[in-house]
């Protein structure tokens, strides 16, 4: 048997389920381009998300990219953090904008609100701040800075899905909140992303843009890309979200183990728990501290992969360190996020992951102290 242990699993429907829901699709041979299964998603995520609207993309990249370009931002500065997977940079640059890097609140690891106003000059036209494993962004000072400056708010709300802060839907937060639905997230449509918005007219366009710029048989309105989701990753995304819930719940209960564990061992800290979120328990990070820990966090990375289980270095290195941004922007202008990215690991977390194999894992990790 293959004891192998990966980082995370992608969530799958009974083969069946996804059959039978497929029927209709064959049925009618609408595959693509904003068929059926496309706008009954669209519905059930409305619902379930909490949201007034949503547009569905191919990605949670295109969702991201795309929102920026429907909100009209076309040239100036991006306020955001390089504490993010790659796609935030890189929506931000290929959009035609210019990031500019906040460091990192050291606790929940989202944009630290008290440093967003030294970096706004007379080309900021918005702010991206990302949701990181799910911790909640400092919502409303970000909202009071935006407000103070007429300035667009665009969350990366990409680890979030299900969430709620304060009661309403993490999505019908900003001007623009963008989900990921790629396999690796907590929900899946394969690949896939979402867009959600109060202001019809954002619709609209994002309708369009993700269209080519079609607007109708003889217009073309915009350059866009084809960025559409398809009936098959709707049909995957239907029957994905009858059973979200479950994995959550899940997911939830093998975080709670991995706290029993490690929660209090001294110079490891874990995720901050904020009463006014209902979690996802996307992701378990834990933060090494060498000098109270013994072992850094490389160290246990590796000891982890003798074991043949699959932590991730995650998000390391900061996107201001890749190779295709080191030479443009400085790393070191962000001291805590690069800090944090060389010292957090990304535990094992997937609903399907044993309680046992949770012990184990920890067994290891504790036997890296010294
Ligand atoms: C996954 C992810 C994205 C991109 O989503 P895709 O669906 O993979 O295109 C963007 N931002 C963050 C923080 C992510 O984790």
């Amino acid at each position: 048997m293959d004891k192998r242990i990966f980082v995370t699993k992608p969530f799958i429907p009974d083969l069946d389920e996804y059959i039978e829901e497929l029927k209709e699709v064959w049925g009618n041979r609408w595959i693509t381009n904003m068929g059926p299964k496309h706008e009954e998603l669209k519905e059930k995520l409305k619902d379930y998300l909490g949201v007034e609207r949503i547009e569905l993309f191919t990605n949670g990249h295109m969702a991201i990219e795309l929102s920026l370009q429907a909100l009209g931002l076309t040239e100036g500065e991006v306020i955001t953090s390089p504490f993010t997977f790659i796609s935030t940079t890189h929506a931000i640059v290929r959009a035609g904008l210019t990031p500019v890097f906040c460091d990192i609140d050291p606790t929940d690891f989202t944009i630290d609100p008290a440093q967003i106003e030294s970096h706004i000059t007379e080309k900021t036209v918005a702010i991206l701040p990302i949701h990181v494993y799910g911790n909640i962004c400092h919502i409303e000072e970000i909202q009071e800075i935006a407000d103070r400056h007429g300035l667009k708010v665009l969350y990366d709300a990409a680890h979030t899905f299900g969430e709620t802060y304060k009661g309403k839907g993490i999505g019908s937060y900003g001007d623009v909140s963008c989900f990921s639905f790629h396999a690796t997230k907590v929900y899946n449509t394969a690949e896939g992303g979402g867009a959600c918005f109060k202001d019809p007219k954002i619709g609209e366009k994002l309708q369009f843009i993700k269209d080519f710029g079609i607007i109708d048989e003889e217009r073309i309105g915009y350059t866009g890309p084809n960025a559409k989701m398809n009936e098959l990753c709707a049909v995957m995304g239907i029957c994905n979200l009858r059973h979200v819930e479950e994995e959550i719940s899940k997911r939830g209960a093998i975080t709670a183990r991995y706290r029993e564990h490690l929660e209090g061992v001294k110079g490891i800290r874990l995720n901050p728990v904020n009463k006014d979120v209902k979690s996802n328990h996307a992701y378990f990070p834990a933060v090494f501290d060498k000098d109270a820990f013994g072992s850094d966090r490389n160290d246990v990375f590796d000891a982890l992969r003798k074991e043949d289980i699959g932590a991730r270095k995650y998000f390391y290195p900061i996107t201001t360190a890749t190779d295709c941004y080191k030479d443009r922007f400085d790393a070191d202008e962000t001291p805590i996020a690069k800090q944090i990215s060389e010292s957090v690991l990304s535990l094992p977390l997937y609903g399907d992951l044993a309680l046992e194999d949770v012990d184990r894992i920890c067994r290891i990790i504790l036997s890296c102290s010294k």
